[in-house]
């Protein structure tokens, strides 16, 4: 079988980086390619699921079932990125113990329990802000590692816990600046 090959300044043209980026990004995690040859494909492949994780599943858990939680709980997509919703909490009577996409709305009474039977590592956080940060203790506490926070508040958690905050409100109005300066970027560009 012949081994597909592919150079690092064809890689770059693809992802629009220079070759040397790439060589560079590539090389802060070991050595892939033969200088002259390229990259192996293949392996290179391999490697990449490797580094990203791509090669494993991660359990999740969402909090807070309202318009955002209903909407992630809905997505089909995530189990082909190694993405697995496993468990729901919320606080709403209401919600508990219904079901949505296979997954039974459990109380925020159980998370320890829960996260802890089905080996949840990664949570998203979807409660109110006011919420938020006594969810991310109750989070920690049940040995969480990981955090998708939408909520817009900061969240305190120990170092060992990575956060990443969401703000879909901040990229719109970083468009909508774009969009009301973009006049005179035009203008600038013509003078
Ligand atoms: P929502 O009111 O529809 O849903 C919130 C849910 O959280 C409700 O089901 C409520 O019962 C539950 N809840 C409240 N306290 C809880 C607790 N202590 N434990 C467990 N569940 C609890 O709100 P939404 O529209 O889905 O928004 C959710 C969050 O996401 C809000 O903080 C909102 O500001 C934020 N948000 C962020 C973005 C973004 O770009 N980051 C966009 C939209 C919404």
């Amino acid at each position: 079988m012949k081994i597909r090959t592919i150079s690092s300044a064809e890689l770059g043209s693809r992802a629009n980086f220079s070759d040397a980026q790439v060589r560079k990004d590539l090389g802060y995690f070991g050595q892939f390619g033969v200088s002259g040859a390229g990259y192996n494909v293949d392996e290179l492949k391999g490697e990449l699921e490797t580094i990203l994780g791509k090669n494993k599943i991660f359990k999740v858990a969402i909090v807070g079932v309202g318009h955002l939680g209903n909407a992630l709980l809905a997505y089909t997509g995530f189990r082909k990125h190694g993405i697995e919703i496993v468990a729901a909490f919320d606080v709403d009577v209401r919600k508990i113990g219904r079901e949505i996409n296979g997954l039974t709305v459990r109380s925020i009474e159980e998370i320890s329990a829960e996260i802890a039977k089905k080996g949840v590592t990664l949570s998203i956080i979807t409660v109110p802000a006011a919420e938020a940060q006594e969810v991310a203790d109750s989070l920690v506490k049940a040995g969480i590692e990981a955090i998708l926070n939408f909520a817009p508040a900061y969240l305190d958690v120990p170092e060992r816990v990575k956060v990443k905050n969401v703000d879909f409100l901040r990229e719109l109005e970083t468009l909508s600046y774009f969009l009301v300066n973009k006049g005179e970027e035009q203008e600038q560009q013509v003078k």
